[in-house]
């Protein structure tokens, strides 16, 4: 009986212990302007999504500064779409860090043969389709490929007079990025609302939905805060706007309409870092 107990003790010791690690865990998450995160993983993977760093909102890029000094460490690039504001300086990066690229196969063929990505980091198993899974970081995150309504190509650097100036660049997609004691994460990419988002609610529990309010090319502020609703997000974080002309300036109507559905709103300045303990976010 006594031998038990004592298991007993030990046991609820431990299952305390893995506890406490979990909550600990912090997941690093910071904005550079327009549509470009990084997110760096309890375990200290680097991901960085639609990495367009000398975009004009960054306050790294400004003033002359090497914009792309604070990205000196990127194990993953992933990539939404093909258009240049968020495909951005990912030549650049890859070729600085050795990240490995995730997008779909069209957009990673055209951006070796067009845009001289380096093949090596283009060419691997995480190249995947909207549908499917993958897990990267030795297996410490999920990467899902979800739907997105919008178009997409890619620029070519290379065109002549007689070539088209933009090649397919494969389906639009958005991601969910389910972190290993850290949140479920979904970026929405350049995407249109669209019903289905519903969809992606019911599959992942979205701790955190970055989501485009831009407008113009894509979804406007009213309806990215029914996408909030839609994927069912339990903290909303508005991105890809005031950046260039002719899209949404700020993200108060986004931060009305969100109150009025309830859900907890959040707006990080271009350069922000915030942190989550486990599946919280905690002051900085
Ligand atoms: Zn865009």
């Amino acid at each position: 009986m006594k031998a038990l107990k004592l298991t007993v003790i030990l046991l609820l010791l431990t299952v305390n212990f893995v506890y406490q690690a979990a909550a600990q865990a912090e997941t690093k998450i910071k904005w550079f302007g327009h549509a470009a995160f990084s997110i760096t993983t309890p375990k200290g993977k680097v991901l960085l999504i639609d990495p367009w760093i000398k975009n004009p909102l960054n306050p790294e890029a400004k003033d002359g500064k090497d914009a792309l000094a604070s990205v000196s460490k990127i194990d993953y690039i992933l990539l939404t779409h093909g258009h240049r504001d968020h495909v951005g300086d990912a030549v650049e990066i890859a070729k600085k860090t050795g990240a490995i690229l995730i997008c779909n196969p069209e957009l990673a063929g055209n951006l070796v043969k067009l845009a001289d990505f380096p093949s090596k980091q283009a060419e691997t198993d995480a190249i995947m389709g909207i549908g499917g899974e993958i897990q990267i970081a030795d297996g410490e995150v999920t990467v899902a490929m979800t739907a997105a309504i919008h178009s997409s190509s890619v620029f070519n650097p290379k065109a002549g007079s007689t070539e088209a100036e933009r090649a397919y660049g494969g389906n639009p997609a958005g991601f969910v990025l389910i972190i290993k004691n850290g949140p479920t994460v979904y970026h929405s990419g350049d995407t249109a609302y669209f019903k289905d988002m519903e969809t992606i609610g019911e599959q992942y529990q979205i701790d955190l939905a970055l989501l485009n309010i831009g407008g113009h090319f894509g979804m406007e502020p009213r309806m990215a805060a029914k996408a909030a609703k839609s994927v069912g997000a339990k903290l909303a974080i508005p991105q890809h706007y005031a950046t260039f002309p002719g899209i949404t300036v700020n993200s108060d109507s986004f931060a009305a309409e969100l109150k009025i559905l309830k859900i907890p709103f959040y707006e990080m300045k271009p350069g922000e870092i915030i942190t989550f303990r486990g599946k919280q976010m905690v002051k900085k």
